[in-house]
Formats: C-alpha cells, structure tokens, sequence
C-alpha cells in the first residue's frame, strides 16, 4: 500500500507569530507557484505555542492545505497545571500533529519513557497523531546497538496501543548525533532503522499496519539530500528541524519528496 510522504518542519524555538504569519504566507505562495501537488506530499508546520492561532487563522482563511501541530504537549487535561497545555486545547486550535519524545525534549526536560507513553496517549484520545521521536546517541552507535535501541524506544510506547492507534502513530527516526549537527546520517542507516522499526509494528500489529505506519527520517536534511533519503523503501519523508526555517529551502524539501 502506497504510504503519502509527510514533511514536517520542527520550529523549535524560532519564529514569533509574526514571523510565523511571514513564513506561512511565503510557503503557501512558493508551493502555489511550483504547483505543488498535495496529494503526492503532506505538509505540515510545527510552531511554538505562541504562533498557532496564527498559523489556524491563516489557513483556514486561505484554504490551504497545510499541516501543523505542537511540539509538547501536557499528559494531563486540565487543572492546576502552570505552564501546561492540554492536548484538548491543541486539538481545538485545529492541531493535527503533536512532537512527542523529541531528543531535546528528552535532554532539557523530564520527559521519560513513562511521560512520553501518556502524551502519545492524550494525543491520540484528543485525536491528533503523535510524531514520535526516537534514535540513538553517538553513545549506542558507538556500541553497535543503535537499531536495538530505537527499537525498543519504539516498542516503549507501542506496546500500550491498540491496532486502530496504530493507524495514528507517526514515528520520526532521528539519531540524536545528527540533530543540529549538518551531520546528516546515510541514506543506508536511515533505511536500516525505519527498516527495523516497521518489522517491529509488524510483529507487533500485522502486516497492514506495518505498510500503514509511516516513518519519517530526522537529522540534518536539506534539499541536498532529501532526494536520496527518500529514494529509500521505508523512509515515508522528513521532520526538518533548521532547514525548515528557511520557506524555499522547505520547499524545495517538500518538491523532492
Ligand atoms: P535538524 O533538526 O534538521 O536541524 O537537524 C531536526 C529535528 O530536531 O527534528
């Protein structure tokens, strides 16, 4: 079954809403004049908090047939929470997609495999889809144990879900030492680890599942090598976090997938 390639661009902690409402409206525009065919390619923007009235506001106005979603969310629904937001909330701004296990996430706050497994689940109940992150340090490549690894931070969060939440779940390969670093991975490792991810829905959920889930490839993509990387069979598009900044760079990512 033919999966329909997702490319997601990972704001981080850029972009006001200002700037969003800019970036928004560029892309839109670029993608309009390449005649960008959005039934062969997703498209999705994953802001900071703070623009995603914005970027609602834009789309719905204009029509467009692009994506966005959060990059955290709280595992709780509501109540004496500071600084939360709840995935209903998100859901309500017209989220479709929430980050879930970001590495940065992982490393800056304390999110463990415990928090993330709940916010995949309040992802799902509030009905987005979780892109969840998972990938290695240069630590477990070093040992050789890079796709056990991913694996089981896979398996970590799947083995709480049931096969219709398996039609939701997005995963996002992101091998943590090419985060950031222009230190893209090979279009070979990328296919080894999505590879070995969706033998594991398969063992997991059969068959159907396994040719539904789409796995995305993170870590330094850019319109130079996104063309290889999705040449690759179970490499089903990009969370792009730096190269996502720049609306013809994304672009030109989007028209190579
Ligand atoms: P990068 O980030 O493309 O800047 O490496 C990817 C990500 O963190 O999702």
């Amino acid at each position: 079954m033919a999966r329909i390639p997702l490319v997601a661009g990972n704001w981080k902690m850029n972009f006001d809403h200002l700037e969003a409402t800019y970036f928004v409206q560029k892309l839109a525009w670029l993608l309009r004049d390449a005649k960008f065919d959005y039934k062969r390619c997703q498209i999705a923007l994953m802001p900071a908090f703070t623009a995603l009235r914005s970027v609602q506001v834009l789309v719905e106005a204009d029509n467009l047939r692009i994506g966005y979603g959060a990059q955290s969310v709280s595992v709780t629904s509501q109540g004496a929470f500071t600084g939360d937001v709840s995935a209903d909330m998100l859901a309500q701004l017209g989220c479709r997609y929430v980050i879930v296990g970001h590495s940065e996430r992982r490393k800056y706050h304390p999110e463990d495999d415990a928090n993330i497994v709940d916010q995949v689940r309040a992802v799902l109940t509030a009905g987005m889809q979780p892109i969840l992150c998972v990938g290695e340090s240069f630590e477990e490549r070093r040992q050789g144990i890079e796709l056990e690894f991913a694996v089981s931070q896979v398996n970590d969060v799947t083995r709480d879900l049931s096969k219709e939440d398996m039609d939701h779940l997005i995963v996002a390969y992101e091998p943590v030492w090419a985060i950031g670093t222009g230190m893209v991975a090979t279009p070979h490792t990328a296919q080894d680890a999505a590879q070995a991810i969706r033998a594991h829905v398969r063992e997991g959920f059969g068959q159907a599942a396994s040719d539904r889930v789409r796995i995305l490839y993170g870590g330094s993509v850019t319109s130079k090598n996104a063309a290889q990387m999705i040449a690759q069979p179970d490499v089903d598009g990009f969370l792009v976090g730096g190269a996502s900044l720049d609306a013809e760079e994304f672009s030109r990512i989007a028209r190579l997938t």
